[in-house]
C-alpha cells in the first residue's frame, strides 16, 4: 500500500482549517447558555443590544428538547410532556467569560385546537408584535413536526416575518423528530416545506439521533457573529427584569394566548 497518497490533500489543510467552521466552537459557546429572564407579557422584555435568536413553533414540535440538545443542558428549556406549560417568553444569555454576545428567546408554543378564536387572535398579536418590532432580533428558528407539516398558524407566522426576512432577518425551519421518518418521507417533507418557506433554509433535525445538531449550532454561531459586521460584546444588565420596557412593547398576555389540552 502506498504511503504517499495523502500528501497533496494534507498540504492544503492549514489553508482550509482557517476557513472551515469548527462546530466544536459553536457547541462550546451554546453550552454557556444561562437563564436570563422570563417575560409573561411582551412589555416586560428587557431591551438587549446583542443579537437575539428566537425559537418558535407549535406546541409539542420539539422546541424545548431542541434547545436543551443544542445547549447540552438537560433542563434549560422546560421540556414538558404537557403541551402548553411554557407560556412565557424565556431568554437565555450566551457568551464566554461572562460576556453576553447573544441571546436565545424561547417563545411560547402555539396551536391548540381548544383555544378560542379570540385567544388565537391575541396570540397572533403578541407574537406579531415581538417578531415585527424586536430591535435586536437577528434570526428565527421555526420548529415543525414534519409529520404535521407547516400548519395554518405557522403560515401566519411566515407572513408576519416575511418583510423582515426580505430586510435580512435570518430564518431557518427545523423539521424535528426526523428519526421518526424514513429516508423517502424525510426527503419529501424537506421538499414540501422548502417550497412553503420561500427564502428560508430548511433542515432535518433530531435530538434523539443528533441529526443536524452541529450544523444548526454553526448557524446560530454564524448569525450571532456575522463576519461582515463584528458583533460588539456589551454586557447585558445583570438585573434584566428591572430594565424598563422598550418603547416598542405592546400589552399582551401570553398566558391567555395558548391554553388547551391538545396539540392539534
Ligand atoms: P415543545 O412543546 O415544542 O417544547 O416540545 P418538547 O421538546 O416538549 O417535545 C415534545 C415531545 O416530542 C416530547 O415527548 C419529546 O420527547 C419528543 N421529542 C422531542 N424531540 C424529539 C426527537 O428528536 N425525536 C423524537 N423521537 N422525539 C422527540
Amino acid at each position: 500500500m502506498s504511503t504517499t497518497t495523502n500528501t497533496t490533500s494534507l498540504a492544503s489543510l492549514p489553508l482550509a482549517a482557517a476557513t472551515i467552521p469548527d462546530p466544536k466552537i459553536a457547541m462550546g459557546w451554546l453550552h454557556t447558555a444561562k437563564f436570563l429572564t422570563t417575560a409573561p407579557e411582551l412589555k416586560h422584555l428587557p431591551r438587549i443590544e446583542v443579537p437575539e435568536i428566537a425559537f418558535v413553533g407549535r406546541s409539542n414540535a420539539g422546541k424545548s428538547t431542541c434547545i436543551n440538545t443544542l445547549t447540552q443542558q438537560h433542563r434549560l428549556a422546560f421540556a414538558s410532556k404537557t403541551p402548553g406549560r411554557t407560556q412565557s417568553i424565556n431568554l437565555f444569555s450566551l457568551g464566554k467569560q461572562g460576556v453576553t454576545d447573544a441571546v436565545l428567546a424561547d417563545l411560547p408554543g402555539y396551536g391548540y385546537a381548544a383555544v378560542p378564536k379570540e385567544a388565537k387572535y391575541r396570540w397572533q398579536q403578541v407574537m406579531g408584535n415581538y417578531l415585527q418590532t424586536r430591535d435586536n432580533l437577528q434570526a428565527i428558528v421555526l420548529l415543525c413536526d414534519p409529520r404535521l407539516g407547516l400548519t395554518e398558524l405557522d403560515e401566519v407566522l411566515l407572513d408576519v416575518i416575511r418583510p423582515r426576512v426580505e430586510d435580512g432577518l435570518k430564518f431557518l425551519v427545523l423539521l424535528t423528530k426526523s428519526d421518526k421518518l424514513n429516508k423517502t418521507d424525510a426527503a419529501k417533507a424537506l421538499q414540501i416545506v422548502k417550497l412553503q418557506a420561500a427564502g428560508g433554509d430548511v433542515k432535518l433535525f433530531s435530538s434523539l439521533k443528533r441529526q443536524g445538531v452541529e450544523a444548526v449550532a454553526q448557524h446560530l454561531w454564524d448569525w450571532a457573529h456575522p463576519k461582515e459586521k463584528p458583533v460588539k460584546a456589551p454586557r447585558v444588565a445583570p438585573d434584566a427584569e428591572a430594565v424598563q420596557s422598550p418603547p416598542e412593547s405592546t400589552p399582551g398576555d401570553l398566558d391567555s394566548a395558548a391554553t388547551g389540552p391538545s396539540a392539534n
